[in-house]
């Protein structure tokens, strides 16, 4: 991936703010209960290193990740001793590999025990589904089974049991009950339960406590984001985002009325009116759907005119400003902010997804609070 070092729009990634997420959070757990930050997909768009630095160095335990490789980029950079779990499932050819490097893979299907080819330990979480429909045996002699099955092969070791959520994000918690009930029935099976029991997502581990577990998996309220904008008002305490993406006007020029901008010339000029471009587009995850939103310059809202490109996109200004100024795509601009949600909103999906998808081109610049008032005063 060819990273746009030489390029004025970048993330800022404020460490700080990740790990008081984790803080705060950690205050409100009980005792026996430890964090696992969920990296996944490159920690959420904020860099998968640079986070999982940052989470250990806030008390975090352990980690989720979604994929064998993201597992493997963290313990080749060093983090060696923590628990990884991945989450997704792990192809059979590949158990060596996890095996290898201690990486502890979910088991969801018993087929997947049968035949496995590799010398060493293996950690096992087993998943159940209690009602998200998607990984994980369902009934309790499935479980038994597994578990049974897990037990007579010497090399295999239950580390853990857990379960996840498909509406812990709402306030209804009719179903989440249910779910809730088929685990609790689960765990009863057992004669023993494995080291780490876990069920919680951000939005349950925010908003839920459950005695019998010791893990949460911690996500998106680590970047400070909240879980659904449903629950935004009753959350615990102040989440603090922690991504900003800036860029700078490459080229400000004044339109006469009636001229026209960008592909398809889809926007006309409704007076005279001075414009900017901007060197960022959707091959960098602000997809055309971006168009009609706004960003920010100095506290006040430009509009994103036109079709937005591969690589620019065009902002109506309010009146001239200079080449390289600086503007906030995402973030706090002169004590106005543009948040993932804001965005989310606009583009009919989520904080999630708005994250996840800045690409790789993007350079991460990462620093902590008390730097960013020298580094960069907006
Ligand atoms: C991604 C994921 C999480 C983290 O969810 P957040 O809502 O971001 O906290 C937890 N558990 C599983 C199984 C996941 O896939």
């Amino acid at each position: 991936m060819v990273v746009g070092w030489h390029r004025d729009t970048w993330i800022e990634v404020d460490l700080t703010r990740i790990k008081k997420n984790i803080q705060n959070e950690q205050k409100r757990l009980p005792e026996n209960t430890s964090i696992w930050a969920v990296v996944k997909a490159n920690a959420y768009g904020h860099g998968i290193i640079e986070v999982a630095k940052a989470a250990k160095e806030a008390g975090a335990t352990g980690f989720c990740v979604a994929i064998l490789d993201e597992a493997l980029a963290l313990r080749e950079n060093g983090f060696l001793d923590m628990p990884i779990l991945v989450l997704g499932a792990v192809r059979k050819e590949d158990v060596a590999l996890a095996a290898k490097f201690q990486i502890s893979i979910t088991l969801f299907d018993l087929n997947w025990l049968e035949d496995l080819v590799f010398d060493g330990n293996l950690n096992i979480h087993l998943k159940v589904d209690t009602g998200m429909g998607r990984l994980g045996v369902r009934s309790k002699e499935e479980v038994v089974k597994a578990i049974h099955q897990v037990k007579n092969d010497h090399r295999l070791s239950l580390e853990g049991i857990f379960t996840h959520f498909a509406t812990a994000d709402q306030k209804d918690m009719s179903y989440f009950n249910k779910q809730i009930q088929r685990f609790d029935e689960i765990l009863q099976t057992l004669d023993k339960k494995p080291r780490y029991v876990h069920v919680a997502n951000s939005a349950d581990s925010l908003l839920h406590e459950h005695l019998e577990c010791n893990v949460v998996r911690f996500g998106i309220a680590m970047y400070g984001l909240t879980p659904s904008t449903e629950i935004a008002d009753i959350l615990p305490f102040k989440l603090a985002p922690a991504l900003s993406l800036y860029t700078k006007m490459v080229q400000v020029k004044k339109l006469k009325k009636g001229d026209h901008v960008s592909y398809g010339a889809t926007y006309t000029a409704k007076n005279e009116e001075w414009i900017a471009t901007l060197p960022i587009g959707y091959a960098d995850g602000i997809i055309r759907h971006y168009s009609g939103f706004h960003v920010l310059i100095n506290g006040i809202k430009a509009e994103i005119i036109g079709r937005v490109c591969m690589d620019q996109i065009t902002i109506r200004l309010p009146y001239e400003f200079p080449v390289g100024t600086v503007v906030t795509i995402i973030g706090e601009s002169s004590g106005v902010q543009v948040s993932a949600d804001d965005i989310a909103d606009h583009l009919n999906t989520i904080n999630y997804e708005v994250i996840c998808m800045l690409s790789e081109r993007l350079k991460r610049i990462y620093q902590t609070s008390e730097q960013k008032d020298e580094f960069h005063p907006i």
